[in-house]
């Protein structure tokens, strides 16, 4: 049985072999970039580095997804390393797909090289015969929250069931073998540090909105029309009226957009389109500020006259943290780089679907630097894989070593510690229950 250190030397020799590998393969799908639930071919590429590496796994779950895992000498917890599939669109950006504007504006591209890194680098150096437990290696579909359309026609036709990837592998049973989880991002905003916790992250509820009112001439007879343009206006100022009573605390965002305005301009608007995130630090208050917005839209209705259907999506859960699994996690940090060098981001108000799992096992979502530009924006590429790939690849391997070596001891600590908020069972019935479509006739 070979000792801690001993083990981790020789992952991080793993890894460092295979930089030039794992670098090209960054950069083959920074190449062909697709959108959540299309990842077809980056999945099919995932598929192929498991197999060349002996590694079981399936594929197409969650319609993209691929999963692989191994197993350790003895029986134990299970670890999982993730990496997202899906791009972005950005159609300016210099890597975007000519065709469908997709591009890896956020580095997701690096993930999949990561975890892939990570996963070369426990198969391949006859260290799992020393950890207790499994290694479970995931390419998660879409991650972004984009193409509602496209995804809701998904789950409209059965094909998907959540939004997202990690709701939808959750939702799947596919995480119920796994006891604590690991994914790490890249950024173009810590400055000076190379790595940084998040603590927490916003949930969001996504929602798709139509007034129907009914159309008649607007200049001569609008008294027998109902003007759905009327009914979305005073719903936006309702909700922008709520927002006094959103406490700074709670981070909500509310952020409607207005994606139909009517049909004709001599006409009375019979049909106006919202779209709207809802976003909160805890699932409490993402509840209270989501029925707030609810009863806003329904006052528009009121209003004039007109019907409203809100089409409620469950988005993300808010993220929350792990102190037992990040000090593991950051022993190994410091390691590569200095004390001074890791940073916290603190609370950020955008999303993530790492939060799904994070409400339901202890998970960490660090940030590591080595990218520049603004974050899913034109400019934003990998400046430095070292600090992008192949430190956080050894810092997460080092970290499966430190939880499952010594018959798992650690890990075992960290999930006596830490109190995930929800159960599996929970968690999907909260989701389901967010999922509405309610209509109202003012
Ligand atoms: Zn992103
Ligand atoms: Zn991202």
């Amino acid at each position: 049985m070979l000792r801690k250190e001993e083990l981790k030397a020789k992952v991080c020799q793993e890894i460092d072999n295979r930089k030039e590998e794992t670098i090209s393969l960054a950069k083959a799908i920074l190449e062909s970039p697709e959108t959540g639930f299309r990842e077809i071919n980056t999945a099919k590429l995932v598929s192929r580095k498991f197999a060349e590496l002996g590694i079981s796994h399936r594929r197409d779950i969650g319609l993209t997804g691929v999963k692989g895992s191994v197993s350790g000498g003895n029986s134990g917890p299970s670890v999982c390393v993730m990496g997202e599939l899906d791009s972005l669109i950005v159609p300016d950006h210099p890597y975007a797909d000519k065709t469908t504007g997709a591009a890896h504006a956020c580095g997701h591209n690096v993930q999949i090289a990561m975890m892939y890194s990570v996963a070369a680098a426990i198969v391949k150096t006859g260290v799992l015969p020393s950890l207790a437990g499994r290694v479970i290696f995931i390419a998660v579909p879409a991650e972004e929250g984009i193409e509602i359309e496209y995804r809701y026609g998904l789950i409209k036709q059965g094909k998907l069931h959540y939004s997202t990837g990690k709701a939808e592998f959750i939702r799947l049973g596919e995480m119920d073998d796994i006891d604590i989880t690991m994914m790490t991002h890249t950024s173009s905003e810590l400055e000076n540090k190379k790595i940084a916790a998040v603590e927490s992250m916003n949930g969001v509820i996504r929602k798709k909105v139509q007034f129907i009112g009914k159309s008649a001439h607007a200049g001569g007879q609008p008294h027998k029309g109902i003007n759905a343009l009327n009914a979305a206006m005073i719903a936006l100022a309702s909700i922008n009226a709520q927002r006094e009573t959103f406490q700074d605390a709670d981070t909500i965002r509310v952020h409607p957009i207005i994606t139909k305005g009517g049909d004709a301009v001599n006409a009375v608007p019979a049909d106006v389109r919202i779209e709207s995130y809802v976003r909160g630090k805890t699932a409490q208050a993402l509840l209270d500020a989501n029925g707030k917005v609810n009863r806003a839209f329904r006052a528009g209705a009121m209003a004039v006259g007109a019907k409203v259907n809100i089409i409620t999506i469950p988005g993300s859960m808010p993220l929350i943290t792990y102190p037992e699994l990040w000090s593991t996690y950051k022993g190994n940090v410091t390691s590569i780089i200095s004390e001074e060098e890791i940073g916290n981001v603190g609370h950020r108000t955008g999303s993530s679907d790492i939060g799904d799992v994070s409400q339901i096992m202890p998970a960490i979502h660090p940030l590591c630097a080595g990218a520049t530009g603004t974050p899913h924006g034109s400019d934003y590429l990998i400046k430095d894989y070292d600090m992008a790939l192949i430190n956080p690849a050894k810092m997460m391997a080092m970290t499966v070593i430190d939880l499952l070596s010594d018959n798992a001891i650690r890990a075992k600590e960290v999930l006596l510690k830490s109190k995930p908020p929800m159960t599996k069972e929970q968690y999907v019935k909260s989701l389901d229950s967010l999922f509405t479509e309610e209509e109202y006739q003012g």
